[in-house]
């Protein structure tokens, strides 16, 4: 990656071996050093950065897996495409003060691998909308390999992007409902400065498709200015707005835009307490994903689009 200060304390320590990391973070912690968690598939940018920089200002020791996950890819799905970039990868953890990054081999975390494993971890209702309808499977695979890296990680905080807003409700549940002893946090959606949500397949992007994807962005801005300045409260005008947006762009396929309850992911009628606009749209072969919350009350709508450039650690993330 380009513009990567150099870092004095030199790389991250790499481990590859579930085994030898949980006997570095136990010595860790035997010495009262707290940890702080990231869980990534790497082909990091400044949305992964930001999720590093809270941990860090919150943590004694970083650790990031960078692990692109097979069990949450379809068949159809991108993961032989899906950007790489190890060396990139451990100079961004370098510049971020990360101590550790676990990259396990496949068949560290599937052994048998591709044999499908025989014990996965399913959540029910939270996945049947929004990404889990046109991705089956894949909150499971996501569900699965989080389980298992909160259980090599041990007990520990562990942060996560809004970007992924479904990701981290389904994070949250898994984490309350097996009483995992690792605490969620969420942070902001990090966009590119024209708007466009940060994510690793933007490399994926024709310079063409790359001008064009922003036009997700504009749609968001359109709903949130129609319920924040025009006062509107029903969820379908909102829905329509946002999609018609979407569908003036010529290489833009709309998949979905849905307006739901920011916790339970329930779709609403009216548009009250906290919301979530959620899209997903199709660039040629790249699938992106973004989203903003409204909360609205009797004062009026307030708008969380994220931001447009990676914050400070001040204010970064707001634990729940
Ligand atoms: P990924 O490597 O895409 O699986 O993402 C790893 C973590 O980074 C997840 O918690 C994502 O939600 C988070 N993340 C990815 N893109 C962004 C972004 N643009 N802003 C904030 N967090 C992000």
């Amino acid at each position: 990656m380009d513009h990567v200060p150099p870092h004095p304390a030199g790389r991250p320590l790499v481990i590859e071996r579930v085994a030898e990391l949980r006997a570095h973070l136990d010595a860790a912690r035997a010495q009262a050093r707290t940890v702080g968690f990231v869980p990534t598939m790497g082909a990091f940018h400044e949305g992964h950065r930001s999720l590093m920089r809270a941990a860090r200002g919150q943590h004694d020791l970083v650790v990031v897996s960078l692990f692109v996950n097979p069990l949450q890819f379809g068949p159809t799905e991108d993961l032989a495409r899906y950007p790489r970039d190890l060396e990139g990868d451990l100079a961004v953890a370098a510049a971020e003060d990360v101590g550790v990054v676990f990259a396990p081999p496949v068949e560290e975390m599937y052994p048998g691998f591709p044999a499908p494993p025989l014990t996965t971890v399913a959540i029910a209702g939270l996945t049947d909308g929004l990404c889990g309808s046109a991705r089956p499977g894949h909150f499971d695979g996501v569900a699965t390999v989080v389980t298992k890296l909160f259980s090599v990680v041990g007990p520990s905080t562990a942060y996560f992007g809004k970007k992924d807003a479904q990701q981290l409700a389904v994070v949250r549940r898994l984490a309350a409902d097996l009483c995992l002893p690792v605490k969620i946090v969420g942070c902001p959606l990090v966009r590119e400065a024209d708007g466009l949500a940060m994510s690793s397949r933007n490399r994926n992007l024709s310079p063409a498709q790359r001008e064009a994807a922003t036009v997700i962005h504009r749609g968001l801005r359109a709903g949130a200015e129609l319920v924040a300045e025009g006062g509107e409260r029903d969820a379908g005008r909102l829905r329509r707005v946002v999609a018609n947006v979407l569908t003036t762009e010529e290489l833009v396929r709309l998949e979905y835009a849905e307006v739901v309850a920011a916790d339970t992911l329930a779709p609403l009628d009216v548009l009250d307490g906290d919301v979530l606009v959620a899209v997903a749209a199709r660039v040629g072969d790249v699938r992106l994903i973004d989203n903003m919350t409204i909360h609205i009350d009797a004062e009026g709508a307030v708008v969380d689009l994220g931001v447009a450039v990676a914050p400070t650690e001040e204010g970064l993330c707001a634990a729940r």
